[in-house]
């Protein structure tokens, strides 16, 4: 029996063509042909999924299975066995795909669960991030300063930057007295380290800036968040 034609399957499986009479007729029939376009649509199904372990379907062991298939399937080609329809070219980087989707899916469920974890250290200090006048009022943010030197920062809502966001402590007495923390990634909460021998009552004043990427080290002068540190 002449098998569908896996270009056509993928096609199906994808939701782009429609089967005509012959090749539903063949799918009805052909147990084979019928498996290969569920594994497809396993596949294919995947990269809709929500990035949540938990509406992830079974793993597919049937995946696994046909990947080291593949990677076996070299050797066994050198013998030619013109009867046995070989393994379709495209299904390999289609499953290659698929695993790197379910590695990029585990990674973000185990960060998220580490971010979720309660702090076990002492919180010494504290403050709350409000945007200045500048700065749309739903931009805001929370600064907790840990025992063991690491400030603990989360924004939301900052505009967005063509530099980055930086974080700095000031003397709110003398403003031009900073020091520089560090730079806030896109997107989370952020830990930075709290240099040695800052007085922390001194430079009690929380500033996140909009810097340029100048290569000029100083502030901006364009600051968006500001907030008191208190115990
Ligand atoms: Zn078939």
């Amino acid at each position: 029996m002449e098998h569908l034609d896996p270009d056509r399957l993928v096609l199906f499986a994808l939701s782009e063509e429609a089967e005509d009479a012959a090749e539903s007729g063949h799918l009805a029939r052909c147990a084979t042909c019928r498996d290969e376009l569920d594994t497809l649509r396993t596949v294919t199904g995947l990269g809709a999924e929500t990035h949540d372990l938990r509406d992830l379907p079974p793993p597919p062991e049937q995946i696994w299975q046909r990947i080291e298939a593949d990677i076996a399937e070299p050797v066994r080609q050198q013998k030619p066995s013109p009867v046995r329809r070989s393994r379709p070219r495209w299904l390999v980087p289609v499953l290659a795909a698929a695993a790197a989707a379910i590695v990029a899916v585990a990674g973000t469920v185990a960060v998220d669960r580490f971010a979720g974890r309660a702090p076990a250290e002492t919180v010494t200090a504290r403050a709350t991030l409000a945007p200045l006048a500048t700065v749309p009022a739903a931009a805001g943010g929370t600064v907790r300063v840990l025992s063991d030197g690491e400030m603990r920062i989360g924004v939301r809502n900052l505009p967005l930057t063509t530099g980055f966001h930086e974080v700095w402590l000031i003397d709110p007495d003398d403003l031009t007295k900073m020091v520089a923390l560090g730079n806030l990634p896109d997107q989370g909460d952020s830990v930075l380290p709290v240099p040695p021998g800052i007085d922390m009552n001194q430079y009690r004043l929380v500033d996140i800036s909009d810097e340029p990427h100048d290569g000029d080290a100083t502030h901006s002068g364009r600051s968006l968040l500001r907030g008191i540190l208190t115990e």
